[in-house]
């Protein structure tokens, strides 16, 4: 186990009817706030209507910016900028998924710099510091809620890219699994996808002594495989919501995850296609992390033994560790087919005559990527090949 110091300042307010906390909280930040939501869901749920009226409750001026796109755009979140620095905005309260957070993250780092918030993405430019947010989360997938992480896309440039800073943790985040029971089928597969990506994405490095870290990162991965199917039997479960939404956040929320450095390169992957596609990112990892799997195995065949066992219950008697491993690779993509996640990127329309530009995307940021194993562009365009 290496060194760490762990920080994760964001109040997590869990549970049935605890969007009436947003009563104490915001107005510990001031009253000019700024809603950011998406495309319309929350006005269809009703969960517009229900926070409006609380922050009305308080006093708030409001002011708004709807429309973030899945994928957010930094152009959406320049405008939101503007809005912050003419208005003299005191407080950000994000309402949704991960791309409204994630764009709010931006919004409220680059509120506070005259730096373009694009520099601060690409790493050009430090964030110096960040107005106030909070979330009142709406889809269980991203785990933004509680860390400092925003994923934003560059449609002009084709790049998405991942940044944070420690000035973009959510001040608190509200967590109502009745807030997530309006998410589509289609939504909720992919979250489960990411949150098991988020917890893959740990499992795979190189570090001894992580015990407690690798059983935390096993029982996310076995509590998603044992809720997510009776999820999608009943999407109006609040129990069930209830397990997959702390599920999402547990996994990418720092905790689990002390002491040692996960891969990230199926990430990597899985942006490119993104910036190139605007696919939905669960959909897109369904379909590379195997791939990539498959592809590094030999890179330390123990751990793909450890999760084929503990994860997956694979029978080891007459095999060799690679073969146990490989049957976890299959275990895991069987999965994501049985609960309707896609498993080519065919099925994004996506063809070989795109391989070349997404390899080239996943290399701007620098020309190795990937901690467990190192990759470069010819990895890539060998894991997109494998995943047509
Ligand atoms: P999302 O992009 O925020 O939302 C996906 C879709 O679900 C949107 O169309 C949204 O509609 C809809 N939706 C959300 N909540 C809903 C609800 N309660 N009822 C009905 N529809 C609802 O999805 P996400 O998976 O949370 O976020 C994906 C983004 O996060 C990607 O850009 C990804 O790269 C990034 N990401 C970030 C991190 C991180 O740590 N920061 C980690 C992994 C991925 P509306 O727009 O109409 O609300
Ligand atoms: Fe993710």
């Amino acid at each position: 186990m290496q060194n760490f110091t762990y920080f994760n300042p964001t109040k997590l307010i869990f549970g049935k009817g605890q969007l009436e906390q947003l009563k104490e909280e915001v107005p510990k930040y001031g009253k000019k706030v700024l809603l950011v939501y998406g495309g319309g869901s929350i006005k269809r749920n009703g969960l517009y209507d229900q926070t409006k009226s609380l922050l009305a409750e308080i006093g708030a001026e409001v002011f708004e910016l709807g429309g973030v796109e899945p994928n957010p755009r930094v152009t959406t979140a320049r405008a939101g900028i503007d809005i912050c620095k003419k208005e003299g905005i005191a407080f950000i309260l994000a309402v949704g998924g991960g791309s409204t957070i994630d764009c709010t993250k931006a919004i409220a780092v680059g509120a506070k710099t005259d730096d373009d918030i694009w520099d601060i993405v690409t790493k050009k430019a430090t964030a110096k510091d960040a107005l106030p947010f909070g979330t009142v989360l709406t889809l269980a997938a991203t785990g933004s809620e509680m860390n400092a992480g925003s994923v934003i896309t560059n449609w002009e440039t084709n790049e998405k890219h991942g940044w944070g800073s420690p000035f973009s943790y959510p001040k608190f985040s509200i967590l109502d699994p009745v807030n997530t029971f309006s998410v589509p089928r289609d939504q909720t597969i992919y979250g489960i996808v990411d949150m098991m990506s988020h917890a893959l994405e740990h499992y795979f490095h190189h570090e001894e002594n992580t015990l407690l870290q690798d059983r935390m990162v096993e029982a996310i991965l076995r509590t998603v495989i044992e809720t997510g199917p009776k999820l999608l039997e009943d999407l109006e479960s609040y129990e069930h919501r209830a397990t997959i939404l702390y599920n999402g956040t547990m996994a990418l929320n720092g905790m689990v995850n002390m002491g040692y450095h996960g891969d990230w390169a199926t990430h990597n992957l899985e942006h490119a296609v993104s910036a190139v596609h605007d696919i939905p990112h669960g959909g897109g990892l369904a379909i590379l992390f195997p791939h990539w799997m498959e592809h590094t195995i030999d890179a330390n065949v123990g751990r793909f033994k450890k999760l084929a066992l503990n994860v997956f219950d694979v029978n080891p008697e007459g095999k060799t560790d690679r073969e146990v491993g490989l049957e976890g690779i299959k275990k895991l993509s069987e999965f994501w087919t049985s609960i309707g996640a896609p498993s080519r990127l065919a099925d994004y329309d996506i063809t070989e005559d795109s391989v070349e530009l997404m390899a080239e995307k996943t290399v701007t940021a620098s020309s190795e990527f990937g901690n467990f194993k190192k990759l470069t562009k010819e990895d890539s365009i060998a894991i997109y090949r494998a995943s047509l």
